[in-house]
């Protein structure tokens, strides 16, 4: 090693170590836990010890379900476990055509593309849509993947109050004698709050604008609401320019689509560089995403979303009565934020909870706003109700005495 070398290691190493050091010493310092999911997902297990599992995304119970794991054995032995290359040399396999089909089939739109990830379809959309000129306006608290490319791209990108029409409305103006075009982004279902956009009014007001897409992400609300489970766009009955879909959630799986217009795919195919220069996914994959699309747009999909809006309303009613409803969470999703606001506090009660076996996760800053660190508690359609009340009577006496 040369010494320039030596000397750039050490600046590196000094660098990163106070970096880390400010981290920890701001409770913002992440592990990652070893764990294994049991009892279809209802429990998971570290180091030998089980935890009620309120802290997964798997809505419908879709990640440990035998139907699909059964699906996921079939694709593989049917198709093979890898699409080989990427979808434009001989990746594009049968599974993977026929379940966009189905998709774009299924939500009401010309086409549907296949992404490995909903963070790698939303930088995609800002990639290929947004040039220099342009302008995005996006909610405040929309995805990290979606604030992360408007921040790279060389769009102008503006930011509008949560949920606020008005502040749309102001940010729009301000953006009135520009020449470009304008690509307005919010959320179904909010991933750290539990609430729903005020999706007909901002498409109304996109709607005005001819210079204006409109691009709903909703991750969280597909699969657990609207008819068929076709999420938040169908249950407040707007069609977005674009929509994105994602498979981590209520699919119990991985992946995301973008829905769109015919015209617009062949232009994404185009000029997506992510789908051009990345090996397509895995066809067993998309299979199984095939039969949980299946069963999520039938009847079993329909007695899991009835079990999992039974389980928040319970869960919800049980918040209210626990000092005086100073925790109420103001959300029927299966998202339940409990908003203690200090860092500390937060990883306290939610190691507290831990030991009474309770596996619950603390969210901080920069993840929500600052002051606002938080309980966030996901409820399934597995969860038992009396598991649901033994989390109440947890909860209550965590939080009484931080009250
Ligand atoms: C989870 C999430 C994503 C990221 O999706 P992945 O498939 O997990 O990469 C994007 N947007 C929102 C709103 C999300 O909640």
């Amino acid at each position: 090693m040369s010494f320039a070398q030596e000397e750039n290691d050490n600046y590196w190493k000094g660098l990163i170590e106070s970096r880390l050091r400010e981290i920890s010493l701001d409770n913002r310092y992440r592990k990652r836990a070893v764990v294994r999911s049991i009892d279809g997902g209802r429990k998971l297990i570290q180091k030998g010890v089980s935890y009620h599992n309120f802290s997964s995304n798997d809505y419908l119970g879709m990640s440990q379900h035998p139907d699909i794991i059964a699906a996921w054995s079939e694709g593989a032995e049917r198709y093979g476990v890898g699409s080989t290359s990427s979808a434009y040399v001989v990746g594009y396999q049968e599974p993977i055509a026929q379940l966009e089909e189905r998709l774009a089939d299924w939500l009401g739109y010309e086409r549907a593309l296949l992404y490995p990830s909903g963070f790698s379809a939303n930088q995609a959309i800002i990639k290929v849509l947004c040039e220099k000129g342009d302008t995005i306006i996006a909610d405040r608290l929309t995805h990290a993947s979606i604030m992360e490319a408007a921040a790279l791209s060389p769009a102008t990108l503006r930011r509008f109050h949560h949920n606020s029409i008005d502040s749309l409305e102001r940010q729009l103006r301000l953006t009135d004698s520009s020449e470009g075009g304008r690509l307005i982004i919010t959320e179904g279902l909010f991933s750290m709050d539990g609430d729903e956009a005020p999706l007909s009014e901002i498409a109304q007001i996109a709607k005005k604008e001819h210079s204006s897409l409109f691009m709903v992400d909703d991750a969280h609300g597909i699969g657990i609401w609207g008819e068929e489970g076709r999420g938040t766009t169908s249950k407040q009955r707007i069609k977005p320019d674009i929509l994105v879909v994602t498979f981590g959630k209520a699919f119990g799986l991985t992946g995301a689509a973008i829905l769109m217009s015919e015209e617009m795919a062949e232009y994404f195919i185009q000029r997506g560089r992510s789908l051009i220069y990345s090996t397509a996914i895995s066809p067993a994959h998309a299979y199984t995403l095939h039969a949980i699309l299946e069963k999520i747009r039938g009847e079993e999909g329909d007695r899991l979303r009835s079990a999992l809006h039974r389980n928040i309303a319970q869960f919800r009613q049980g918040i209210e009565h626990i000092e005086n409803g100073r925790y109420s969470t103001g959300s029927n999703s299966p998202i339940q934020p409990i908003i203690i606001g200090e860092n500390s506090q937060t990883l306290d009660i939610s190691k507290a909870l831990k030991e009474a076996g309770f596996w619950i996760s603390g969210i901080r800053p920069p993840t929500v706003p600052k002051g606002e660190a938080r309980l966030r508690i996901t409820i399934t359609a597995l969860h038992q109700p009396e598991v649901i009340d033994h989390l109440l009577q947890a909860l209550e006496e965590q939080l009484k005495r931080w009250s």
